[in-house]
């Protein structure tokens, strides 16, 4: 018996034991093609070169080194690069080592803000239903995922939730999109109200929702509105890009296509593609300036922020990006990678709605297609398509409780950008194969 705790407490994955490029090998040499990044992680594939040598440059000269006493030069270049690259003014860059611990810093920043700027009674964030934060215990109180918080719920600081932008379930027969949209607004507006509008810290959100819905895009106007209700009420505008950003939809920054600017935005994931542990969180330098002109300090910290291996990764990771011109192959794949699902699945009669954008795409799972009926939850159809795609060497991101946290499923797909239309391809082919052997065997 393994004496590592892994996530499912009865099941023993396959040792991962080799990986290169789009493909991850197990210890018996069976090969998997990524056609998830994970979870929406390795963006740049595995084993890249460039990657691999910044990272033994960094270790040979400076492994660590406390960020209370010093800075490093890959943490201060990235820091600059990420500044650089950005929307509107969001130049300030706080370092730590994955995507829960950038949103706790987020929440962090925002109260310290109001605090110092002689706001104390604000001390409410609001955010949506099925959305993912992160597992730490700020994150997951402000993500509307229903299974995940249950039996955490007692812990969890009180995050008033309202809907999600989730067209395919939620946009009434007849209801034009910008009277969806504005629907949504009023009802976060309410939710300010009720709450107290002096009493808000700031609304969070991801601009893509990735894990818990399935790659669900916002609707044409849905941030410029959400935006103007936080100038309205003095709020600060957090957006979680962990997963939907580096790249991944086609912009560095998702929120980039929403042609707005955040207060805060939260990265994990595809910041270090998985080549080392890291997150950070970018701030407007007007948040930060009131911090260093108040008490002068950040009242947080973690013994690995900024860490100067993860930094030296992570640069290179944006370098290649850059380099290679990744963003611009992840909106060209994503859109070929849409036309080959839509193909693939257009028709299939368990396939309900093929959303996303860029390389960030999701599949919703139904028992039948016109009345968007789900699979009975106990049938656990998301367990079967991952089993399933795994036998046959695919890797995709399957969830259940698309829907509420309990009902739904969906596939979660996000390649490489490396992608070739080839690996495309032979995704698209496995994952159909992979999806009839998984609905044979919960309908069996
Ligand atoms: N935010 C989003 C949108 C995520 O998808 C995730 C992880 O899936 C997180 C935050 C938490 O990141 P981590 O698992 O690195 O703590």
């Amino acid at each position: 018996m393994s004496h590592l705790i892994h996530r499912n407490l009865r099941q023993q994955p396959p040792l991962a034991a080799g990986a290169g490029g789009m493909y991850l090998y197990d210890r018996d040499g069976k090969a998997y093609l990524d056609a998830s990044g994970g979870a929406a992680v390795s963006s740049l594939g595995h084993a890249h070169p460039h990657v691999l040598a910044a990272m033994h440059r960094q270790t040979d000269a400076l492994a660590y080194a406390h960020s209370g006493f010093f800075s490093s030069a890959p943490a201060e270049a990235l820091a600059a690069r990420l500044a650089a690259d950005a929307p509107g003014d969001l130049d300030r860059v706080y370092l730590v080592s994955g995507g829960s611990e950038a949103i706790e810093t987020a929440l962090k920043l925002a109260r310290q803000y109001a605090v110092e700027s002689g706001q104390g009674e604000r001390g409410v964030f609001i955010a949506r239903r099925q959305s993912y934060h992160g597992n730490t215990l700020g994150a997951l109180a402000l993500g509307g995922n229903e299974w995940r918080r249950r039996p955490f719920a007692p812990l969890l600081i009180d995050v008033p939730h309202v809907a999600p932008c989730y067209e395919y379930r939620d946009r009434a027969p007849g209801q034009s999109r910008a009277d969806y949209t504005a629907a949504l607004l009023a009802e976060l507006e309410d939710a300010i109200l009720a709450a107290g509008p002096d009493r808000v810290i700031g609304f969070c959100a991801e601009t893509v929702v990735g894990a818990t819905a399935g790659a669900v895009p916002p609707t044409p106007g849905y941030f410029k509105g959400v935006r103007a209700l936080c100038d309205k009420y003095g709020m600060l505008l957090i957006i979680d890009e962990v997963m939907c950003g580096m790249g991944r939809t086609g912009s560095l920054y998702a929120i980039e296509q929403e042609g707005v600017v955040p207060d805060l935005v939260a990265l994990g994931k595809g910041l270090g593609a998985g080549y080392q542990p890291i997150g950070a969180v970018l701030a407007r330098g007007h948040v930060v300036a009131r911090l260093r002109e108040g008490s002068g300090a950040f009242q947080h910290g973690h013994t690995y922020m900024a860490h100067p291996v993860a930094a030296a990764a992570a640069l290179a990771v944006q370098e290649v990006i850059a380099g290679e011109h990744l963003v611009d192959a992840a909106a060209l794949r994503g859109a070929s990678l849409m036309s080959r699902l839509r193909e693939a699945f257009g028709a299939h009669p368990h396939v309900g709605d093929i959303r996303g954008r860029g390389l960030l795409l999701g599949i919703e799972l139904v028992r039948e297609r016109d009345g968007k009926e789900p699979f009975a939850p106990e049938r656990r159809l998301h367990a079967a398509v991952k089993e399933c795609a795994m036998a046959r060497g695919l890797m995709v991101y399957p969830m259940g409780g698309t829907i509420d946290g309990r009902r739904g499923d969906h596939i979660l797909l996000a390649p490489p950008f490396i992608a070739s239309e080839a690996d495309l391809s032979e995704i698209v082919s496995r994952l159909a194969d992979a999806l009839d052997d998984a609905v044979a065997a919960v309908t069996r």
